[in-house]
């Protein structure tokens, strides 16, 4: 961090802030320019007092212009942590490799027909992972809320006949346990995301966790919630970009495909984009497909399902089997421009 001095202060106004710079136990380096002077400060500012900290204090000096970030905050999640690329490993699916990682499967799980007959499509058409919701966010409480561990049971019985893994959301700290009993990969939602004492549970477990990005959240914001996994010991953190609110109404969310070269840069950890909930509307969701995928994507959830027109929540976005094998087809010449295999 980078402390520049308000024009014209003088020896007194220096001292006073040098000297609570190593108050806090770091080491301030001054450099005096004809008018303006600033002060570095050297150490490890994510020991003893934060950069939070060091920033609240220095920040109610009248002496001090202004504060300059010269490091992000984030340690394990960011590339300067870890150059390589991560690679999640949920048995021999790998999601940030060179394949691309599909998950497919309805936004709820429904009953036992609907989802054994999706996880067979999805798998038919190439996709590895079965998604489907147990414990659901609804936005009304009258709306239908899943089925809750008989749903986990029943995403069991699916992945016990196709082979695909299962990833599900967990909302509640106190679920983490039961659903990481049936779960290959824990599912955050975007509701959810600085959800800290959830955060905090699943960074113990072992399961691999998939952090959607918050409807209103930062990049900073996103990485940061992610840190709270890894800070707990668990590594395994996908990243998934969902879409984010903006003051365009015509979609359920703005995709932001940006997430894409930005966390990138910023993080090793792998991303995927989610274009049914970033778009909302089901002839959207191929071009968003194909779009991310050509950006670098190194995944895509997609909301499958059997009768769209039936289903218990987010139909309209859904893709029947034809319309997701007619997807699979669609991005291979993408995914093949962007140097990976379907
Ligand atoms: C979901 O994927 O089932 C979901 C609820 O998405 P989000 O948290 O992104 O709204
Ligand atoms: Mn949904």
């Amino acid at each position: 961090m980078i402390v520049v001095m308000k024009d014209g202060s003088d020896d007194q106004d220096i001292k006073k802030i040098t000297d609570r710079i190593e108050e806090m136990g770091y080491t301030p380096h001054v450099s005096r320019g004809e008018k303006k002077t600033i002060i570095g400060i050297i150490g490890d500012l994510n020991k003893d007092l934060n950069r939070e900290e060091v920033a609240q204090s220095l920040g109610a000096y009248s002496e001090i212009d202004r504060l300059v970030p010269i490091q992000e905050p984030y340690k394990l999640v960011g590339r300067s942590f870890k150059k390589e690329d991560t690679i999640v490993e949920v048995g021999d699916v790998k999601i940030g490799g060179k394949k691309l990682a599909v998950i497919g499967g309805p936004c709820s799980v429904e009953s036992e027909k609907q989802i054994v007959n999706t996880a067979r499509a999805v798998k038919k058409a190439g996709g590895q992972i079965l998604r489907g919701g147990a414990f659901k966010p609804r936005t009304s409480p009258y709306s239908f809320q899943g089925l809750l561990e008989k749903g986990l049971k029943l995403l069991k019985t699916a992945s016990e006949e196709t082979g695909l893994k299962i990833i599900t959301e967990v909302m509640d700290p106190r679920d983490v346990e039961l659903v990481a009993e049936y779960a290959d990969i824990l599912q955050i939602g975007a509701r959810n995301m600085q959800n800290f004492y959830l955060l905090k549970e699943i960074g113990k477990t072992e399961t691999p966790a998939m952090l959607k990005r918050g409807m209103n959240a930062t990049y900073k914001e996103f990485l940061m919630a992610a840190e709270y996994i890894m800070a707990e010991g668990n590594h395994d953190v996908i990243l998934c970009e969902r879409g984010i609110r903006t003051f365009e109404e015509y979609t359920r969310n703005t995709l932001d495909l940006l997430s894409i070269p930005i966390t990138e840069k910023l993080s090793h950890l792998p991303i995927i984009i989610d274009p049914s909930h970033g778009t909302g509307d089901w002839e959207l969701v191929n071009p968003a497909a194909r779009g991310a995928v050509a950006m670098g994507a190194d995944g895509l959830m997609i909301e499958v399902h059997p009768e769209p027109q039936k289903a218990l929540s987010d139909g309209q976005q859904s893709l029947d089997f034809e319309k997701f094998n007619q997807l699979m087809e669609d991005i291979k010449v993408f995914a093949d421009a962007a140097g990976r295999e379907i």
